[in-house]
């Protein structure tokens, strides 16, 4: 006789077709969640149609966010925060390949059997992938964002499937929300996750109008970031760089660029990651981490000894640029490039650093996010946006309606 277990539950719903309408509708971010039976548990776990990021907080790193302490209400719960880059860096990795390598050493040592991570596909190097990976190639092949919406979440199906027990989820903000929400139904005993921040992504589509509205050569880029001198530097694939200042970017083109769900993305720090591995709280050149729990630590232990690291700064005070920047993005101001790059200029000399940068991107993308939802979703404002971002955002002046 077969018993019904809690797991067999979900295995009755159906996985959406590809072509067919997410139930978070435009806001939708392509998590992967629909594309497997899953979907079961969809209206509690997408993160856009039930934003909870507090409860799995506590569920996650055992306490809540200190919304008190200035540097939680900021960047989530955490033990530790650090600047930190490899002594020496994986060739063609985002920054300086640190996800990379906790990555590797976890199967290496056995402590996970798979790894979720995205590749891409053969006929483009931005057509994002989603593998469990089992071998160091296969995480190396994974390696440099995919700077699109990425349905991570769609081989859940096949880890269950699999029978592992021990996994490593790499993901962004809103995967990492709906994983969690699930977590207990996988059927794992371990889950490692290691995030990223994320912010400001787009479809495939939405990438080349943003690439060919930037960039001198669309087709040759290779790997493109915002880096914290307030350029953005694309690399070209025969190893060329090629720099352009935030304030020339054609914002009144790119407006629509982003998808819908980043537009209304509060969850910019990864707050539900074990580890968080970006770049923006840490000086040019380095990574930045944020150890959420015993678990992220145990997990940047594992490459301790392939790292150089200093302490997290902070120089600067961003409040009047991003001030200046709320209505300026809201008419859609593009400078000539020539005003642009002496901005770029005089604000990489006297602007914000560090921790204090971070809380200029931070700023600057809530309080966009937050005039978002308010004239497209009102009725999801009071709910969708954390309690940390409605005190964040309450420290600007927003246009009246
Ligand atoms: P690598 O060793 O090169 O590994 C990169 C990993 O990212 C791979 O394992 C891959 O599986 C995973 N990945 C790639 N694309 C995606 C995707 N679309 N979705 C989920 N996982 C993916 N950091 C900041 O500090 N501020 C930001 O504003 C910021 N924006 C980001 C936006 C996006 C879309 C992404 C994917 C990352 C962003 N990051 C941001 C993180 C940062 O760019 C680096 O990814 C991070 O510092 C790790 O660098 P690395 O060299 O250690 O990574
Ligand atoms: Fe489903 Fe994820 Fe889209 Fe929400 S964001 S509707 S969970 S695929």
């Amino acid at each position: 006789m077969t018993s019904v277990t809690p797991q067999a539950k979900h295995k009755k719903a159906k996985a959406l077709k590809s072509s067919s309408r997410r139930p978070a509708k435009e806001l939708c971010s392509e998590c992967g969640l629909c594309d497997t039976y899953y979907i079961h548990y969809v209206k509690e776990a997408c993160a856009f149609l039930n934003q909870q990021i507090a409860e799995l907080e506590m569920r996650s790193h055992t306490r809540a966010r200190d919304l008190d302490n200035p540097d939680e209400l900021y960047f989530g719960v955490h033990q530790t925060m650090m600047a930190a880059r490899k002594t020496e860096p994986i060739p063609g990795a985002q920054w300086t390949g640190i996800v990379s390598s906790i990555a590797i050493e976890m199967l290496n040592r056995s402590i996970v059997e798979g790894v979720v991570c995205v590749q891409n596909t053969k006929e483009d190097r931005f057509q994002p992938m989603p593998i469990i990976a089992r071998t160091p190639e296969e995480i190396l092949a994974a390696r440099v964002n995919k700077p699109t919406l990425s349905p991570n979440l769609s081989i859940l199906e096949q880890v269950e499937q699999s029978g592992m027990k021990r996994l490593l989820v790499i993901g962004v903000g809103c995967q990492i929300q709906a994983l969690r929400a699930v977590e207990k139904q996988l059927g794992l005993e371990k889950l490692y996750v290691l995030g990223t921040p994320c912010v400001d992504n787009v479809t495939r589509a939405g990438l080349q109008k943003f690439l060919e509205t930037t960039s001198r050569s669309p087709d040759t880029v290779v790997h493109y970031e915002f880096m914290q001198d307030f350029r953005v530097h694309f690399k070209h694939e025969d190893g060329s760089e090629e720099t352009v200042p935030f304030f020339g970017l054609k914002t009144n083109q790119l407006k629509d660029v982003f998808a819908p769900s980043c537009m209304s993305c509060f969850d910019y720090v990864n707050s539900l990651a074990d580890l968080v591995v970006g770049y923006m709280g840490a000086p040019f050149g380095w990574q930045w981490l944020v150890v959420r729990n015993d678990r992220g630590q145990e997990m940047l232990d594992l490459v301790q000894d392939q790292l150089e690291t200093q302490s997290v700064m902070s120089k600067g005070d961003r409040t009047a640029a991003v001030q200046q920047s709320i209505p300026a993005y809201d008419k859609g101001v593009t400078l000539p490039m020539w005003a642009a790059k002496l901005m770029g200029v005089v604000i990489e000399k006297i602007g914000p650093k560090g921790l204090e940068y971070a809380r200029f991107s931070i700023d600057s993308h809530f309080t966009r996010n937050y005039l978002y939802v308010k004239r497209h979703y009102p009725e999801k404002l009071a709910a969708h946006v954390p309690e940390f971002a409605k005190r964040i955002v309450s420290q600007y002046k927003l246009p009246s309606e």
